[in-house]
């Protein structure tokens, strides 16, 4: 088994409604990645869709993908692209059964954003992974 360190969430940077298909084409054509960006990917509508077996590697932070498992809503910025948390109840809900499954599988990993990895300078995933956290997990 991987050694997970981290489950980091993500957002998508896309409008909220993107379809999980138009992303990974992004991945392939764009960015000529193998792998997807994320394990999980969380749409508007609450669903879980897995993108890739736990065991292999997403692309999701540069520099610690072989210890992480990231999980990623559709969605974080607004109609200018500016970041917004756009996630929606069902959004929510699904992310945080998400990290409970994790965080049950891989208790020793530390829960953050992407952003709150040193030297990136992003904006993802559009909130506050810590204090999200702090209204569930006291
Ligand atoms: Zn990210």
């Amino acid at each position: 088994m991987r050694n997970i360190k981290y489950i980091v969430i993500h957002c998508t940077a896309t409008p909220p409604l993107t379809p999980v298909a138009a992303i990974q084409n992004y991945w392939r054509t764009q960015l000529h990645w193998k792998n997807p960006g994320y394990h999980y990917i969380l749409p508007a509508d609450g669903t879980i869709q897995q993108l890739l077996d736990e065991e292999l590697v997403a692309n999701g932070v540069a520099g610690y993908n072989n210890v992480c498992i990231h999980v990623s809503y559709i969605g974080g910025v607004d109609g200018d692209n500016n970041p917004q948390d756009t996630r929606t109840l069902s959004q929510k809900a699904a992310m945080y059964y998400m990290v409970c499954v994790l965080r049950e599988k891989y208790p020793a990993a530390v829960i953050q954003g992407h952003r709150d990895f040193p030297g990136v300078h992003k904006a993802c995933p559009s909130f506050n992974v810590k204090d999200w956290l702090k209204e569930f997990i006291p």
